[in-house]
């Protein structure tokens, strides 16, 4: 039995955490298994190196802020290595680089291209446990990069497709993937499984426990995975292939994301071609746009027209958008950064209708403003005024009776 264990930021948060990690990995190893371990940088300290380059220059450079990021899940690599050792566990550290990870060029967002993963192999076949350093890989010009927020995720389910791993598990600071953040809702339910679909769309609309490439990537290479508490022993959330049985939930799911930016080009000329013009100079820049709406303005002869993007590129949108106003006589433009998208999320929602009419139901009648719809297949998003996103997650957990019991 091979697994790949992959231990997050408040899993390796301290000394005392890196020691209880090191007894389950040797647990693992005692009943047999041979255990790659994958883990991020300790809690708080990605956050804290990003801060560091913060203060030293305003728009730091990609390529030196991933050798910068990389360090974190280093420490956390090397510390639980010894902490094994400590335990009579054989055990060794590597890097992004070490364990073969290639990747392509884009600097804090980069894809994995391959693994070769031949130090790891090694080392587990000499019953050593491989303890790897997350979220990084290095270009074939030999750069370091990082494979975007939440990427050790990734590095686990990519490593567990390249070992052909038995299973990959995913621990953290929950018992698995919930209804909603029980953060925010304690009486959010535990999933005991949940389909590859269903869990892209909740990790593309904000739920973190997995981050959304990882997602990709097992369900493309069908990696068995499942999300579990790093604090006990109760059972996880399975991610598999959708059956029969789960097409008949409606709602599966509540998510929030408060990472995205609102802004809008007003009263631009009514005519065709605008939109794609302005569309095309977003995208040939590198921004990622989620949602757009147009609305025709009194006079008829213009429109506004918004979109959001993620707020960490608002400052680069908002210098675009305003060149782009300039340029085609448009009345002005509004940047809001105090947004949030609240979506429902559930595969039954191809075969029943309503669910839409009753999240805006549910929002108007406690007075929140819907500002933006998007939908899918099976999802209905709507953007709102952050300051009511947990009452909007709240109320929506409960009108979709998605509580426990
Ligand atoms: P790690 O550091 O282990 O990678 P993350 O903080 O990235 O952990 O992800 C775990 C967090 O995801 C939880 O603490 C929880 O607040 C949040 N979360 C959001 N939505 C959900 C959900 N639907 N189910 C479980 N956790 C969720
Ligand atoms: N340390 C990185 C982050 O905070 C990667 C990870 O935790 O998965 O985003
Ligand atoms: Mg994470």
């Amino acid at each position: 039995m091979l697994i790949v264990q992959k231990y997050g930021g408040t899993s390796v948060g301290s000394l005392e955490r890196i020691k209880a990690v090191a007894q389950r990995v040797a647990e693992s190893v005692r009943a047999g298994a041979k255990v790659a371990v994958v883990v991020s940088a300790m809690s708080g300290e990605t956050d804290r190196l990003i801060g560091l380059a913060g203060s030293l220059c305003k728009r730091p450079e990609e390529r030196e802020m991933d050798l910068l990021l990389s360090s974190g899940e280093r420490v956390s690599a090397a510390l639980t290595a010894l902490a094994l050792k400590e335990l009579g566990v054989k055990a060794m550290s590597f890097t992004g680089r070490q364990t073969g990870i290639r990747t392509d060029k884009a600097h804090t967002r980069a894809k994995i291209e391959k693994i070769t993963a031949t130090r790891v192999k090694k080392a587990l076949d000499n019953d050593t446990v491989a303890v790897i350093a997350g979220f990084q890989g290095v270009t074939e010009d030999e750069d370091v990069t990082t494979l975007g927020r939440g990427g050790s995720d990734l590095t686990a389910v990519a490593l567990a497709a390249a070992l052909d791993a038995d299973l990959c598990e995913i621990y953290t600071d929950v018992e698995g993937v919930y209804t909603t953040d029980p953060n925010i809702v304690p009486e959010a339910r535990k999933m005991e499984k949940i389909s590859y679909d269903e869990m892209l769309e909740l990790a593309s609309l904000g739920a973190k426990v997995l981050q959304t490439r990882s997602v990709e990537f097992a369900k493309k290479y069908g990696v068995p995975l499942v999300v579990k508490s790093s604090f006990n022993n109760a059972p996880g959330t399975y991610i598999v292939k959708e059956d029969k049985q789960m097409e008949k939930v409606v709602v599966s799911g509540v998510t929030y994301d408060k990472n995205q930016s609102k802004l809008t080009v007003l009263g631009v000329p009514d005519k065709p071609g605008i939109a794609g013009r302005l569309f095309s100079e977003i995208a040939g820049s590198g921004l990622v746009v989620d949602m757009i709406v147009q609305n025709i303005s009194p006079d008829g002869k213009s429109t506004d027209i918004s979109f959001t993007i993620p707020k960490t590129d608002s400052p680069r949108g908002l210098d675009l958008t305003k060149r782009f106003a300039a340029e085609f006589g448009a009345k002005g433009v509004d940047l809001k950064d105090d947004i949030s998208k609240v979506s429902i999320v559930g595969v039954g929602m191809r075969t029943h209708s309503g669910v839409a009419a009753k999240m805006f139901e549910t929002l108007a009648a406690h007075n929140i403003n819907i500002m933006m719809i998007g939908t899918s297949e099976i999802k209905v998003s709507c953007v709102i005024e952050s300051k009511y996103t947990e009452l909007a997650v709240r109320v929506l957990h409960e009108a979709f009776g998605l509580e426990n019991g």
